[in-house]
């Protein structure tokens, strides 16, 4: 569904993502983890299209997204993305946050996306905010309303990006709750943790990044509890 075929990405003479091929099935979530610097934010912007790639292919739902010509647009509103640093507009309350993408470049009506937002809001127990502007709620609060902006576009995939690096611990919770949610609803999804406690948790598939290379994949029980490749198991025994 989510197809990455041999991507190459470098920044200037720094090649950060070496061959990097992997799938992520429809209704399958999938964690990227490894050390800092190995590659698991760039690959998820190069998803996105927020990074060209020097060689290899992305596709998603069977489109071609990467190179050139592609239409970003359509992209956006097939793959959501959410940030560890939340990204939400600071001069826009939360439902013209939430609303904006599905106004300007999904062509809803604006009674339409804000039912829509209000609806989504309500699941993540934010509906009596949605009238404050960002800067007037917690981390926590901040990351929910993120990833209802990154749901109203109805995306076929989510990328997560660390949504919990920067949220006090006691916040954590309810936003891993949600994802959790969404991942039980079925949502394809691939994120980059640090929580290995929660890629057990939710991931169907674990994949190891070292050095822009996924060293090992595998589920939760093999990668956690028999990893294969000593790489795997040095990083394990430093976060675990
Ligand atoms: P972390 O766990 O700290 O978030 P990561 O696995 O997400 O790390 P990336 O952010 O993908 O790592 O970075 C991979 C490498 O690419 C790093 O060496 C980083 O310095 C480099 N890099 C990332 N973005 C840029 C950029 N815009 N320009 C130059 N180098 C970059
Ligand atoms: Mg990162």
């Amino acid at each position: 569904f989510l197809e990455i075929h041999d991507v190459h990405k470098s920044y200037g003479e720094h090649e950060v993502l070496r061959g990097v091929s992997l799938e992520v099935a429809k209704h399958e979530v999938v964690c990227l983890i490894g050390a800092s610097g190995s590659g698991k934010s760039t690959l998820l912007r190069c998803i996105n299209a927020l990074e060209p790639i020097q060689s290899g292919e992305i596709r998603v739902a069977g489109d071609v997204v990467s190179g050139l010509g592609v239409d970003v647009n359509r992209l956006r509103r097939n793959v959501g993305m959410v940030f560890q640093s939340y990204n939400l507009f600071p001069h826009m309350s939360v439902l013209r946050n939430v609303t904006l993408a599905p106004v300007r470049v999904g062509g809803r009506s604006r009674a339409e996306a804000e039912e829509q937002a209000l609806a989504l809001l309500d699941r993540v127990g934010m509906k009596d905010k949605a009238g404050a502007y960002p800067d007037a709620l917690s981390g926590g609060q901040q990351q929910r309303v993120a990833i209802v902006r990154a749901l109203a576009s109805d995306p076929q995939v989510l990328l997560l990006d660390e949504i919990t690096a920067a949220l006090d611990p006691e916040l954590v919770g309810d936003v891993l709750a949600i994802v959790r949610e969404l991942a039980q609803d079925g949502l394809t999804m691939l994120l980059a943790t640090h929580e290995m406690g929660f890629a057990r948790d939710v991931a169907s598939q674990v994949c190891f990044l070292h050095e822009g290379r996924i060293l090992e994949r595998g589920t939760p029980a093999q990668i956690f509890e028999d990893p294969q490749e000593d790489r795997t198991r040095q990083f394990l025994a430093r976060v675990l």
